[in-house]
Order: C-alpha cells, then sequence, then structure tokens
C-alpha cells in the first residue's frame, strides 16, 4: 500500500483512500491526476522554452538579413 500527502491537509494517506481521514476532503486520482498535470506541464514548459529560442533565433536572422539588405542596397 502506497501512501500520498492529502493536498488539502498534507497528512499521510492511503492512495486508495476514497477520503481523507483527517479533513475529510475527497482525494482519490485527484493527487495522481495532478502529479501526472504537473509533470506533463514541465515537459510542455520545455518544449514551448525551445520553441521561444527558435522564434528568437528567426528573428534575429530576420532583422540581420534585413540590415544587411538595407546595406547592399545602398
Ligand atoms: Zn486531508
Amino acid at each position: 500500500m502506497k501512501t500520498i500527502h492529502c493536498p488539502y491537509c498534507n497528512e499521510q494517506v492511503s492512495n486508495i483512500t476514497v477520503r481523507c481521514p483527517h479533513c475529510g476532503k475527497t482525494i482519490t486520482g485527484e493527487a495522481e491526476g495532478s502529479s501526472k498535470y504537473v509533470a506533463g506541464a514541465k515537459v510542455s514548459a520545455s518544449r514551448s522554452g525551445g520553441i521561444r529560442k527558435l522564434f528568437w533565433f528567426v528573428l534575429v536572422l530576420v532583422v540581420v538579413a534585413g540590415a544587411v539588405y538595407l546595406l547592399v542596397l545602398r
């Protein structure tokens, strides 16, 4: 039997418990789901960070290319 921390009162409760015996809140599934959601959010955040870096790289490239283009025209 695994134990998890109640998200409402932070007491250790069984992960198969439907209701926290300490505070009476319904917790089954919520804790596991929220931890999975946090892991997914971390993954998506790192992915969006990479996309943001690519966006800035392309933006700098376009600005440099535009400056070179203007210099060549003059
Ligand atoms: Zn509780």
